[in-house]
């Protein structure tokens, strides 16, 4: 139920003023769960609700299942990454059926000026962004003494210095908002090491760094910052690295896969994308408003080991 800081309960108006409102709007956004006469007010209720989401890396992959139930949820959603234009037209077929506003965005977040030209698109093109989720990632497998100096300032620079510059450019209107949600999509790697990965388990362990600062710094303000952990998901970033144990170890993909979780994931069954993006809807509804600084393990029981 909708409550002011007086405690009256009413259907606000869109604007900024209710903007303080919006975490409890969220739950209430499920029209069942509406009194009957709020019911028929629910379309201008549902637009006071609507939020401006970016997911960095939302093309494929877990980025996109977190897009997709976020535009599910009637949040306006700009969608980014690296695509062909078959594929886009694809996914923004999906976003329009879905009757949200959406864009798109295409930018090479390894460099400082691509960062802040994709926020600068968003607020231009959807408004000020109330929901920010850095996810977007690659990975490289080597030796440390054989990892080049330019794949470790690649993967940094993705992993974790785009986070810092998307994160610098939207507090300040989600402090002045008094509301803002900012997931960072690390990784078990953010709280464990494996052989070859030097690059990638340093950013991310960097990013439960930042993400930990970032909430003490926000703490009072209705912001709230978590990193998810995932293990295992089968995308393609996955995929690669299961094609490549195949090649090395001559063995089926399916064995290449068996091992893969094997070594690592004690419940044997990948992450599914789309329970990465229910943990997201909660964290962004009025559950969440007291986790913030946390580093939340979605990974099988790998890092309980
Ligand atoms: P994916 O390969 O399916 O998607 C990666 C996304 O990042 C794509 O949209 C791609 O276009 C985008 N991207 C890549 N390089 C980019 C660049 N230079 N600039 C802008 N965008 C770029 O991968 P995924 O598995 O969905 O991974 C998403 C995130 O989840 C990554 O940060 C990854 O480290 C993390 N993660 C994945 C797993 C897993 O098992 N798949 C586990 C833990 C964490």
């Amino acid at each position: 139920m909708l409550k002011d800081s007086q405690g009256k309960v009413g259907f606000p108006l869109p604007g900024p003023d209710h903007c303080l409102l919006r975490g409890e709007m969220l739950e209430a956004t499920r029209v069942q769960e509406l009194p009957g006469r709020a019911q028929g007010a629910c379309s201008r209720f549902q637009n006071a609700c609507s939020m401006v989401a970016l997911v960095t890396g939302s093309t494929s992959g877990i980025g996109w299942a977190i897009l997709k139930a976020l535009a599910v949820r009637g949040h306006d959603v700009m969608l980014c990454g690296m695509i062909h234009p078959e594929g886009l037209a694809l996914l923004q077929g999906e976003l329009s059926s879905l009757g949200v506003r959406h864009s798109f965005s295409q930018h090479d977040l390894r460099r400082t000026s691509e960062v802040e030209a994709m926020i600068e698109q968003t607020e231009r093109e959807l408004g000020e962004i109330d929901i920010l989720v850095n996810n977007a990632g690659v990975q490289h497998v080597a030796p440390v003494e054989e990892l080049s100096p330019e794949k470790w300032d690649d993967l940094l620079a993705l992993h974790l210095s785009a986070a810092f510059h998307t994160i610098r450019m939207v507090l300040p209107g989600m402090k002045r908002k008094g509301w803002g949600r900012i997931l960072n999509v690390a990784s078990a790697h953010g709280k464990v090491a494996s052989v070859h990965k030097a690059a990638y388990v340093a950013a991310k362990h960097g990013l439960v760094g930042l993400t930990r600062v970032v909430a003490l710094e926000t703490a009072r303000t209705g912001v709230t910052c978590n990193a998810l952990c995932p293990g295992w998901v089968l995308t393609p970033l996955v995929q690669a690295q299961i094609e490549r144990r195949q090649a090395e170890e001559g063995v089926s993909e399916e064995a290449a896969r068996h091992d893969l979780l094997a070594e690592k994931q004690p419940s044997l069954r990948f992450v599914e994308p789309e329970k990465l993006a229910e943990l997201v809807l909660f964290l962004c509804g009025p559950g969440g408003n007291s986790i913030t600084g946390a580093a939340l393990s979605v990974d099988g029981g790998w890092t309980a080991q």
